[in-house]
């Protein structure tokens, strides 16, 4: 008897908790590319152990990277995962291994009338971006992913990639053409994209390849100007927001701290924004990963000897590939405690859809 009444009791509270729980209206995902939790770490350090961004997290999860047919994933198949909560092999894109296609978070998104938008570093055409709104079985077919992009419903993308729209159409001005036909306005430059009504669906081409952080704070501007065309174009519906600090995993892949810590620092600027926007929108979601580590950087004393006073520390970096440790998932905003414990890239991808639905 009184254990059914603790039962009951115990019910009743987790229910009232579940409705306390702020609705999900908008999702804010952002993925540091190869960024492992040394990165982090190494920030961390950078700023003598003051809070940083990863810091002020509400939640932490974390996640296994590896792809269906390799131990140590690609960008591609990790942003599969991320995206679609499916896990297929090396090089696929938004399909599953034996090639049938999965529905992404941005398309689970227009279905319901949501906004999307993804914003990039790099090419908006390259692995991670492209697992949101392409499927193919090769991430390097950039002429057919440029036309997928085309042909996507997102309503804003900023990045680099206006190289591979001139390949595949022949010049600028037959891109361009493509590029109005289908629906998107044609931006070049920050300056006109910050210009813009937000009344139509823009593709940013702001490089023609990639876009460093050597661009001053480029990454929290755009991720601030898509906020706002989002939050417009999505209304009541709401939106769904995909930002990638790419070239960290770049910096990996060179073995170069300084450079890293450079790329991580404007992928924080982009965080910031995010979690301001979502402290003045208790109804966003922000989540915050990596598609898997690169460079295995690691972070050892400088002398051997630890029970010395202060030696200094140095970064060493293990390959200059990927890496198939867990990787951080940090939460900030409504529906933090959702996302909990050790899971799968896929169940992460998964779980995101599922808070739209
Ligand atoms: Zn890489």
């Amino acid at each position: 008897m009184r254990r059914t009444a603790i039962f009951v009791v115990a019910m009743l509270l987790s229910i009232g908790t579940l409705m306390a729980q702020e609705p999900v209206k908008n999702i804010i995902f952002l993925i540091g590319d190869g960024m492992g939790l040394a990165s982090v770490s190494m920030m961390q350090l950078e700023n003598n152990y003051e809070p940083t961004i990863f810091d002020e997290a509400k939640n932490v999860a974390l996640q296994k990277t590896y792809s269906a047919d390799n131990r140590v994933t690609d960008s591609a198949a990790s942003g599969t995962a991320l995206a679609s909560g499916v896990k297929t092999n090396n090089t696929y894109l938004g399909v599953t291994p034996d090639g049938s296609v999965v529905e992404s978070l941005m398309e689970v998104a227009q279905s319901k009338n949501m906004a999307t938008g993804v914003v990039v570093t790099t090419y908006l055409q390259h692995a991670t971006p492209a697992a949101f709104y392409a499927h193919i079985n090769s991430r390097h077919e950039y002429a057919t992913i440029s036309e997928q992009l085309l042909q996507s419903k997102l309503d804003v993308a900023i990045g680099g990639g206006l190289e591979f729209f001139k390949e595949r159409y022949g010049s600028t001005c037959k891109a361009k053409k493509a590029i109005a036909e289908s629906g998107f306005e044609y931006v070049s430059t920050m300056k006109k994209l910050n210009k813009g009504d937000n009344a139509t669906r823009t593709l940013a081409l702001v490089a023609d390849k990639e876009v460093g952080a050597d661009s001053g704070d480029y990454l929290a501007e755009a991720t601030s100007k898509a906020l706002e065309m989002l939050e417009e174009r999505g209304g009541e519906h709401g939106f769904v927001l995909m930002v990638e600090g790419s070239l960290i995993d770049g910096m990996g892949h060179g073995n170069d701290a300084k450079a890293q810590q450079r790329e991580m620092l404007s992928f924080m600027q982009a965080i910031e924004v995010a979690v301001d926007y979502a402290s003045e929108h208790p109804d966003t979601l922000v989540v915050v990963t990596a598609d898997h580590s690169t460079g295995g950087l690691t972070i050892v004393s400088a002398e051997a000897d630890f029970t010395l006073s202060e030696q200094g520390v140095e970064y060493r970096w293990t390959t200059k590939g990927h890496s198939g440790e867990m990787i951080p998932i940090y939460l900030y905003g409504a529906g933090a405690e959702h996302i909990n414990g050790i899971m799968e890239n896929s169940e992460l991808g998964a779980k995101l859809k599922e808070l739209i639905k």
